[in-house]
């Protein structure tokens, strides 16, 4: 039997130095909580002073409203807080903070210095504690606001400061933490001092700018390569959930993870399973192992949401979990295929940009341009030769190769009918503005056939863009092109097939027609009309309408190959293999000398693609360059 007594309240001090291990766990935890404190406090202005990394000072002052002289040192106090007064409150809070734990458990474990006053009082006060202990309590001379200085953290909790980790470590986990809160307010002005330095002074935009441009120019001012042509804007809004931001351009991901920022209604917060419903609507945009940069806001009722869960807050719970995740998820990659065309080739750029024709370099001037949408009932206008043996190409046989057309393992680039975007079974959201990939707008005469596009070694395609130049890479480029046509194909059923005349008996091995039975119903999709009999001969009586006739038992071998090649190495399901496998077979290869009109077309169809960015397997098709980043690589200022 338990003596008697021995249970008993906690000494407060103790308390909060026990709590003050959940709140305070590094610097960057005062920070936030200081930081915190001054956006609930209304201020339009926080400055934060470092010093060695946060070991010896933290200082938060802000202009906000500031505390009468019995807030002052009741503030300390445990569960002191003026936010929040019943439970009913906690459903429908707007602040920060709530638990009004946060400068109990950083005075237990520091040396406090708080100065405040309210802008009708005269005098404002000052309280000093150490230790959970008031050392002084004062008036003083102070501005309107609220100054919290934190000096020596842990000091009387040895084993915690020597817990902590290099400075270096601690400082960017306090510069995550300012970076946050700043872009959570993107209209308050925000300075990062730090050992007497500036990193960071962002200035409060206009009065009456958006929010979304204020948060764009946020960006940027805190990330410096995060420029607006960088970033793609998401926006959506349900009666449960609304969700807006940015998340940078697929070829901005970076392999590291960080400059990831998620915020319900306002807070930022953490969350495993959101993060991943941002990096994956990216999908093969992005390599794997890469993350995109984000930061989106999501806003839904409070009664929806626990953001209690954790100590210091950052962690949230949704009562409708999986819609959270899917809702997300379908909105970025609708944001990113609208984007596809807003980062699309600049129609109204004037084509006096001049580039030097070096060498190897096909200096195009305007053209006219055929119809890249070309039917396949009328003979292919132009074609793309696939690989003579090299980019990846199997050495096969002897080669027939004399004029592109004779060329049996062709084709045509405008092939299955581009109705790709609709065709997405992922994205079901109504879409406002939906990448137009046929009529007026994607033909090239009217888009922009001023355009210049150069060629450059027989590899990569080069164009000005509004923010600068881009460079495709023209192999990537058309797998894209194809690939998604033959999902298109697959998902619906739309490819165009051609009969043949005189119908093809093809022998296989029995590996291969083992895969050919198993494929048979999607290479019927993709346009291939084919009877198997017994054994391993095929009869192909049809093929898809762009590949040259008398090529099809080339065409069928390869794409075996290539998709025995995938099974190999990849764990991916029967259609996306053989999507990238057909992509992978029928692209063109770097050598191949493009046509304008051909250049122009793979631009076209690009950026008429849903995911116009990376090839199958992930890789870029193109890259760009910002006048900015042009300027600096010359040594100029950027802005002049
Ligand atoms: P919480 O933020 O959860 O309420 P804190 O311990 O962080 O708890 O703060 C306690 C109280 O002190 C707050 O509720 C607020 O009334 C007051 N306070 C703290 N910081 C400031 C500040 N910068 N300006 C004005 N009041 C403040
Ligand atoms: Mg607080």
């Amino acid at each position: 039997m338990p003596a008697e007594g021995i249970i008993h309240v906690l000494p407060d001090v103790l308390a909060n130095k026990i709590a003050a291990g959940e709140v305070v766990q590094r610097p960057a935890s005062v920070v936030k909580e200081l930081m915190e404190n001054a956006v609930d406090a209304g201020a339009s202005s926080i400055q934060v002073y470092i010093k060695k990394a946060g070991s010896t000072l933290i200082q938060v002052v802000d202009d906000g409203c500031g505390m009468g002289p019995e807030d002052a040192a009741a503030c300390f106090g445990r569960h002191a807080t003026s936010k929040l007064r019943s439970m009913d409150d906690l459903e429908h809070l707007a602040t920060l903070g709530f638990r009004g734990e946060a400068l109990a458990s950083v005075s237990a474990v520091a040396q406090v210095e708080l100065k405040t006053r309210r802008v009708q009082d005269d005098a404002g006060s000052m309280v000093k504690m150490a230790g959970g202990e008031l050392v002084e309590q004062r008036p003083c001379s102070t501005p309107a606001g609220t100054s919290v200085a934190v000096r020596n953290l842990f000091y009387n909790v040895p084993a915690r400061r020597n817990f902590l980790k290099a400075p270096s470590t601690e400082f960017k986990h306090i510069v995550e933490t300012f970076q946050a809160l700043a872009l959570a307010n993107p209209t308050m002005a925000f300075a990062l001092v730090h050992d007497e330095m500036d990193v960071y002074r962002l200035n409060a935009p206009e009065a009456d700018v958006p929010f979304d441009d204020a948060l764009l120019q946020r960006v940027h001012a805190l990330f410096a390569g995060r420029s607006p042509d960088a970033l793609v804007r998401v926006e959506e809004a349900t009666s449960y959930l609304s969700i807006r931001g940015f998340v940078g351009t697929p070829e901005t991901a970076r392999k590291s993870r960080g400059d990831q920022f998620l915020f319900v209604n306002g807070r930022h917060v953490k969350s495993r399973s959101l993060n991943h419903a941002v990096i994956s609507s990216f999908g093969q945009l992005i390599p794997q192992g890469a993350y995109p940069f984000f930061a989106l806001f999501l806003t839904l009722d409070p009664s929806h949401v626990d953001v209690n869960v954790h100590p210091q807050k950052t962690e949230v719970k949704f009562d409708d979990e999986r819609g959270v995740y899917g809702f997300i998820k379908a909105v970025v990659k609708r944001g990113l295929a609208t984007a596809g065309l807003a980062l699309a080739v600049d129609p109204t750029l004037s084509p006096s940009i001049t580039i030097p024709a070096a060498e190897g370099v096909v200096v195009e001037p305007a053209f006219r341009s055929s119809d890249p949408f070309s039917r396949p009932t009328s003979p292919p206008t132009r074609s793309f030769a696939a690989p003579d043996g090299d980019g990846g190409g199997r050495p096969r046989g002897p080669e027939i190769l004399g004029s592109e057309t004779l060329d049996p393992r062709t084709f045509n680039i405008a092939s299955f009918p581009s109705t790709t975007i609709s065709q997405d079974g992922t994205l079901r959201l109504p879409s406002r503005v939906e990448p137009q990939v046929d009529g007026a707008d994607a033909d090239p005469e009217i888009q922009g056939s001023s355009r210049p596009i150069w060629q450059l070694h027989e590899r990569y395609l080069l164009t000005p863009i509004r923010f600068g130049l881009m460079v495709l890479d023209q192999q990537a480029a058309h797998e894209r092109i194809l690939y998604e046509q033959a999902v298109t194909a697959m998902d619906g059923g739309m490819a165009a097939s051609q009969q043949l005349l005189f119908p093809r008996t093809i022998d296989f091995d029995p590996a291969e027609f083992a895969l050919l039975e198993e494929l048979l119903p999607d290479l019927r999709l993709l346009g291939f009309d084919l009877e198997l009999f017994s054994g391993r001969s095929v009869l192909v009586r049809g093929v898809p309408s762009d590949v040259h006739l008398g090529s099809e038992h080339v065409i069928l071998e390869e794409i075996l190959d290539q998709y025995r090649s995938n099974l190999d190495g990849l764990q991916l399901e029967a259609r996306e293999n053989l999507a990238r496998s057909m992509a992978r077979r029928s692209a063109i290869r770097p050598g191949r000398i493009l046509k304008p009109e051909e250049a122009r077309a793979l631009i076209d169809q690009l950026f008429a693609c849903r995911m116009p960015y990376a090839d199958p397997i992930g890789r870029p098709t193109m890259i760009k360059m910002s006048m900015e980043e042009l300027a600096k690589r010359f040594g100029r200022n950027p802005s002049s």
